[in-house]
């Protein structure tokens, strides 16, 4: 088949930046050195991009996991500018589209099936997406923030000063306005790219399928330390209405507790978390697959598998739903109504039998790996 034409602005621009990034920025160093503000620059804007896009671009405006103060909504939209990944607008809507159809090479973007480069950077470089470039639809509601709306319509002249601006200011304070360019404005974009850039590629091809193996989006916990908490990609492919991604309380996921940390601060409101016995039921069906495979393969008997299963999940979901409603008493501060406390002693009974069944569960699992 005849592949769309090049569309050269782009190609142009990732190798000129690319160049500066990974030649002149290096030449530059050996020749004049760099000082400590621009390595602190560098890394302060690297984090505020990325950020910019996980927790406003991804989790606020695409998924809607949570609602954003304008300040947080302007402080993301100037970020998104800075890491120069088109407007809030055209971002969402291929993401809404990722989503939905993930993994159908015709429709998806930036679908991993068409292999790493296409998803890393080759769906920008031709006119792949031509027919839906200008279709807004599936972000009408997007449409109605003043503040997308703004940076949709001033996306070019936002992303010239800022990138232009920033690096040229420092440079002139500081003393070094070439150095400057090259490493807060060429080297900081190069890496926030890339690591955002993972997301599409990498973090749809390598790691583990947790909970669900319906799409090609993968759990990676190094993924992670690269992608700001995106690389947990296959438990958001799987809840993407969650404002975690990371679920556990040690998965590094910084997106995350910035939007805590902004929630504390009355700069976010409305976190949406999925319910404990949804993330189980999962994550439980995924492990049952699995071994059920394993076990097929090596002509094992999987009947205890799926009885203990049923055990297990149905333990869970007891024991979540006592849980709740052990909370709203402790809540309406009557935990120590009589109610209340025969609850908490059905939850200690119950947590206790989980554990083991879990304990269980592990061991049935191993005899089929
Ligand atoms: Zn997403
Ligand atoms: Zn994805």
């Amino acid at each position: 088949m005849k592949k769309p034409p090049i569309i050269w602005a782009n190609v142009t621009f990732f190798v000129v930046s690319t160049l500066m990034a990974l030649v002149a920025a290096p030449l530059w160093g050996y020749f004049h050195g760099f000082a400590a503000w621009h390595w602190v620059a560098l890394v302060v804007l690297f984090c505020y991009c990325n950020l910019s896009i996980t927790a406003g671009y991804h989790r606020l405006w695409s998924h809607k996991t949570y609602q954003a103060h304008p300040a947080l909504r302007w402080f993301f939209a100037l970020g998104g500018a800075l890491a120069i990944q088109n407007s809030v607008l055209h971002w969402s809507s291929d993401h809404r589209v990722h989503h939905r159809h993930v993994d159908n090479d015709d429709v998806d973007p930036y679908s991993a099936g068409r292999g790493f480069w296409y998803s890393h950077m080759g769906w920008m470089l031709r006119e792949y997406q031509a027919s839906r470039y200008q279709d807004y639809s599936n972000v009408r509601d997007l449409q109605k923030d003043p503040i997308v709306e703004f940076q949709h319509r001033h996306y070019w002249a936002m992303v010239w000063s800022l990138n232009l601006g920033l690096p040229i200011l420092l440079g002139l304070a500081l003393g070094d306005v070439f150095g400057a360019l090259l490493m807060v404005g060429f080297v900081r974009l190069f890496l926030t790219h890339h690591t955002t850039f993972f997301i599409n590629s990498l973090a749809h091809i390598w790691g583990r399928n947790t909970f669900s193996s319906k799409h090609s989006a993968k759990d990676n916990g190094f993924l992670a330390l690269l992608t700001f908490g995106e690389g947990y990609h296959n438990f958001h492919h799987t809840f993407e209405n969650d404002y975690r991604n990371g679920i556990r309380w040690f998965d590094y996921d910084p997106t995350k507790w910035l939007i805590k940390g902004a929630s504390k601060l009355g700069l976010a409101k409305g976190l949406r978390k999925t319910p404990e016995e949804m993330i189980v039921k999962a994550r439980l069906t995924r492990q049952l697959e699995e071994a059920t495979e394993k076990a097929q393969a090596k002509g094992l008997c999987f009947a205890e598998l799926h009885r203990h299963y049923e055990e297990t999940l149905a333990t869970a979901q007891r024991y979540f739903q006592l849980r709740k409603r052990w909370l709203q008493m402790k809540k309406a501060k009557l935990k120590q109504s009589v109610e209340a406390l025969e609850l908490r002693k059905q939850l200690e009974e119950l947590g206790d039998k989980l554990g083991q069944l879990q304990a269980h569960w592990q061991k049935l699992r191993l005899q089929m790996a």
